[in-house]
């Protein structure tokens, strides 16, 4: 097999991670408190989440179940990263929301927090729509100290290192998505492409 290559075997995806950062067990005692923070906080309301697909998958449907609030669901696509890269090229909807946000409370959910390009260009794109508010929450935020002014989240489960991470519903060139803990990617997998 080529080493650049991601190993596609049936042997084991476990075979492209170079560590664990966060494990299943981790993340479900983070996302369940992280639902009571949002819950506490949105108490007495109605909440509309916002979900980014595809990244924020298995976090989404981990984190409604924990959430004892009436809530509306839609989603958006956001396509930032073209093909192999993994570095944002500048985020573009390519699914916008289905449903209304006009007078929502409106609670943008994704996966990472990188650049922050991403969740500022949904945070104008829901402005203006004429919600009745609106906040966000990502699993996970990576430390970039190089970008300056970076749009933060309210609800943040993890901070972590700059490092590529796959697994609980991210990707690299659309697998790894079912590994269940959040992973460092083998780096020679990714790295010619960037
Ligand atoms: P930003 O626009 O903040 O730079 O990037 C946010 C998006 O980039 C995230 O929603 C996610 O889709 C993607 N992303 C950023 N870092 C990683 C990473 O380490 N792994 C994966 N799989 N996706 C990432
Ligand atoms: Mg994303």
């Amino acid at each position: 097999m080529c080493p650049s290559q991601p190993n596609r075997g049936e042997q084991s995806i476990r075979n492209d991670i170079e560590r664990v950062l966060f494990t299943e067990e981790q993340i479900a005692r983070r996302v369940e408190t992280l639902a009571g923070q949002i819950a506490e906080q949105y108490a007495g309301r109605e909440l509309t989440i916002l979900a980014v697909l595809t990244g924020s998958l298995i976090f989404l449907a981990d984190l409604i179940r924990k959430l004892p609030l009436p809530m509306r669901l839609d989603l958006v696509s956001v396509s930032s990263y073209p093909g192999q890269a993994t570095r944002s090229e500048g985020p573009k909807v390519t699914v916008p929301p289905a449903g209304t946000l006009r007078g929502r409370n409106v609670l943008i959910v994704d996966d990472i927090l990188d650049s922050g390009l991403t969740l500022q260009y949904l945070l104008d794109m829901v402005a203006e729509y004429q919600p009745e508010s609106v906040s966000s929450c990502v699993l996970l935020r990576k430390e970039r100290p190089d970008v300056e002014n970076r749009t933060e989240a309210e609800f943040v489960g993890f901070d972590l290192p700059d490092e590529f991470v796959v697994g609980y519903g991210l990707d690299y060139d659309h697998l790894y998505r079912n590994l269940p803990d959040i992973c460092v990617l083998k780096k020679h997998l990714y790295q010619d492409s960037q």
